[in-house]
């Protein structure tokens, strides 16, 4: 079945863990394990490159760029740049990655609802392989040297922005942070709004998901994002804030990165089979989204595979990205029934898409 997974890494993957993604996960793990010197917990542990995407029948992904400013104390493995100068032009850089795939046809880039809608057709009916499709995401808005380059990210083909991450950005606060949006934040919505820029809420701080949505009045989706009655964490959506996005037209990706997928999660200790988060417990919270909804059309895919972890913090029967295909049966065994689990795998991200393009 047809997987469209709203969010990952990959030229960040490509660019700043120097991953050869048109490797098998296999190579890519054998290489960084023959290298001495491991940086972080996740080398040698990957699950996603270009094969095992296409093994996984994720015909259709959100890509990001992630360039981050530096703050102290804050993940190492994501902190870098020490200028929003810098910043940008990483994910420039990132894009140029995009690009050169795209060029070689592996990729196709999806900016409009008619080109969504050729892909989609082409991956359901085409027997030969079709490029991969992506539709790209900026991840904390960093990159974004004022509300004015909006546009500017626009036109050159970005389609949806996440204005915070971890800690704080320039324009609002982020996922372990209370506060609000700082002076900048309010501006960069609006020019959202204005050009047609999807807001992607996954990382706002609480404060901030209110305001954004209180001043942003376009489309909205949360790329991925987990139950917060199910782990209580502020990573987390309320069900109040899954209540809001659903009154929205939101779809809300679910991820596989297990400290949001089961409760006292500890990085870099607990382990995934003492924790017993399998692929069931990720099904879970896409059932939670539904059950708040009353129906399967705000629930989807939102990986996160190889967000700056790898095998040691994902569900223990998971390897790659390819057991991705094992969720349909899980659905189907809770009792969703063909047209829901269709929807979840790929359907409600491409009505979202196709809605948000032709306002
Ligand atoms: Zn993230």
């Amino acid at each position: 079945m047809l997987v469209f997974d709203a969010h990952l890494d990959l030229a960040w993957n490509a660019i700043d863990w120097n991953r050869d993604l048109m490797l098998p996960v296999k190579e890519i793990r054998k290489r960084e394990l023959a290298e001495k010197d491991v940086d972080f917990k996740a080398r040698g542990r990957g699950t996603v490159s270009f094969p095992e995407l296409r093994r996984a029948k994720v015909g259709i992904f959100i890509a990001t760029l992630l360039a981050r400013l530096f703050r102290p104390n804050l993940m190492p493995a994501i902190q870098r740049y020490a200028s929003m100068n810098s910043a940008y032009a990483c994910a420039i850089g990132q894009m140029a990655y995009y690009q050169s795939l795209e060029k070689d046809g592996l990729l196709t880039w999806i900016r409009t609802a008619a080109e969504l809608d050729r892909h989609i057709v082409a991956w359901e009916t085409g027997e030969s392989p079709e490029p991969l499709g992506f539709i790209l995401s900026m991840e904390g808005a960093d990159p974004v040297l004022s509300p004015h380059q909006v546009e500017e990210w626009y036109a050159a083909g970005l389609r949806i922005i996440g204005p915070a991450h971890y800690g704080v950005s320039p324009y609002a606060h982020g996922t372990g942070t209370v506060g609000g949006l700082f002076p900048q934040g309010k501006p960069l919505l609006k020019e959202m709004q204005r050009v047609g820029m999807i807001l992607d809420v996954t990382h706002l701080s609480d404060q901030c998901f209110d305001e954004a949505l209180d001043i942003y009045g376009g489309p909205v989706l949360a790329s991925h994002h987990n139950c917060r009655a199910l782990v209580p964490d502020q990573r987390q959506l309320t069900d109040e804030h899954i209540k809001k996005l659903i009154s929205r037209g939101s779809v809300i990706g679910s991820a596989l990165d297990a400290w949001m997928l089961t409760p006292n999660w500890v990085r870099g200790k607990t382990q995934p089979k003492d924790a017993n988060v399998s692929m069931a417990t990720y099904v879970d919270h896409i059932d939670r989204v539904c059950q708040l909804a009353g129906n399967a059309h705000h629930a989807a895919i939102g990986t996160d595979l190889d967000g700056g972890f790898g095998t040691e913090q994902t569900p223990h029967d998971l390897d790659t990205i390819a057991d991705i295909q094992r969720v349909p049966e899980l659905l189907r065994q809770r009792g969703y029934v063909e047209a829901d689990v269709r929807n979840i795998m790929h359907g409600n991200w491409v009505r979202f898409f196709r809605a948000a393009w032709k306002r």
